[in-house]
């Protein structure tokens, strides 16, 4: 069974976004196993991409139950993972120092996420940002933190171009 907190079932109202598709995020993520641990808190991140959004939802599990305790989404579609970034040399700059440390595991493949190049897709056009991503399977992690401050930094680089 999947829980929804009062508050987070209130947001989920005014954003558009139905408990049916973070269910089926939830579904999709315990399905398969493309989901990553938090190590430190022992929740799990997953997401899934429906309509025009890519939808990430934050949960914590106890036998067969599964309680929402955040979701978040933005318009920008993972399109592939590429090498190890250790230096912030893309333009976006890098990833924020709080995010950088955290013990993020592939439960698909059982191995920690690392710092990656990741591409992306956002209105038709193309970038590459920094992000943790599984360097077997490709799974990629995002905050809702980091999805924040790079929105404005994205539409600048877009602009310019
Ligand atoms: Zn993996």
């Amino acid at each position: 069974m999947i829980k929804i907190p009062p508050d987070i079932e209130a947001a989920i109202l005014k954003d558009r976004v139905t408990t049916a598709e973070i269910a089926d995020v939830i579904k999709h993520c315990e399905d398969t196993r493309a989901k990553v641990l938090d190590a430190a808190s022992g929740e799990y991140t997953g997401y899934g991409e429906t309509g025009a959004i890519t939808l990430w939802v934050r949960y914590k599990t106890a036998g067969a139950d599964a309680e929402v305790l955040e979701y978040y989404f933005n318009r920008t579609r993972i399109t592939g993972v590429s090498y190890p970034v250790a230096e912030p040399d893309l333009r976006l700059g890098p990833l924020p120092k709080s995010m950088r440390n955290r013990a993020l595991l592939c439960c698909k493949c059982d191995v920690s996420l690392e710092i990656r190049k990741v591409l992306f897709k956002y209105m038709n056009r193309s970038y590459s940002a920094m992000s943790f991503a599984c360097p077997i399977c490709g799974q990629v992690y995002e905050s809702q933190e980091v999805i924040r401050c790079r929105a404005e930094k994205v539409e600048a680089l877009l602009e310019e171009k």
